[in-house]
């Protein structure tokens, strides 16, 4: 099955779409951001290392997240991964290039998910997420049917994460923008690289993903 990179800044929508990914067409999400908030919510020691860089909205060093998804990619020999989140820098894309031809496995296409950022604070601002399955929603954009049940599994608890905040989020897109924009060119010039309007409807997005995933398995 193929294996792709939603490449986008934080609000572009890779959460999202990723879902519709795995519901549609039975991939794998690997993000590196659930992981993460999962290792704070368990109190490991690598949790409570990564806290407080991710409350700042920093980066969180490249050992630490290739070594996360190293640890997933084992024991999935068959593919169709969506990497959401991951890489985040040319180091970590190099390491996923090695780690996949290790695994005899390619990248089949890399998303580039447009948003302006006046758009972003306004997505990330409104986010909330469903404790019980993950499921995402927007307070304007994209309401739960029935206040604060999930439309998914009607978990009645919904979270908001503690570094949705403008201020966080500005250190969020500075990160993106030196360290992570970069991947945009690498990817471009290794000819993998598909841009779609990440400020069309969610179906729209979908739709437009779906195209660059072509007839892909
Ligand atoms: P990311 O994973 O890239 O950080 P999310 O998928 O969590 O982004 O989306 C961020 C917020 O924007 C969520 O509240 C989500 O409901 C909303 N959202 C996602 N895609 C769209 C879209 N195409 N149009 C409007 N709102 C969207
Ligand atoms: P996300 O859920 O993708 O928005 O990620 C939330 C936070 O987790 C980021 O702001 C970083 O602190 C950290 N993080 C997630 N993925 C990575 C990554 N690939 N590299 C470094 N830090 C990451």
């Amino acid at each position: 099955m193929a294996n792709i990179i939603l490449l986008g800044p934080p609000g572009a929508g890779k959460g999202t779409q990723a879902k519709r990914l795995v519901e549609g067409r039975g991939m794998v999400q690997l993000s590196t951001g659930d992981m993460l908030r999962e290792a704070k919510t368990s109190g490991s020691e690598m949790g409570r290392k990564v806290a407080a860089v991710m409350a700042r909205g920093e980066l969180v060093t490249d050992e630490i997240v290739i070594g996360l998804i190293q640890e997933k990619l084992t024991g999935h020999a068959g593919g169709g991964f969506i990497f959401d989140g991951f890489p985040r820098t040319l180091a970590q894309a190099d390491a996923l290039g090695a780690l996949l031809a290790e695994m005899g496995q390619s990248l089949d296409a890399v998303i580039e998910m447009k948003v302006d950022d006046a758009a972003l604070v306004a997505r990330i601002t409104g986010r909330y997420t469903c404790g019980g399955c993950g499921a995402v929603y927007h307070d304007q954009a994209r309401p739960t049917k029935v206040t604060d049940v999930c439309d998914e599994c009607d978990s009645t608890n919904m979270v908001r994460r503690a570094d949705d905040t403008e201020d966080a989020l500005r250190t969020r897109l500075l990160e993106y923008y030196k360290k992570t924009s970069p991947l945009i060119g690498y990817y471009h010039a290794k000819g993998a690289l598909t841009s779609v309007d990440g400020l069309a409807e969610v179906a729209v997005v979908a739709a437009a993903i779906s195209k660059a995933l072509g007839a892909a398995p």
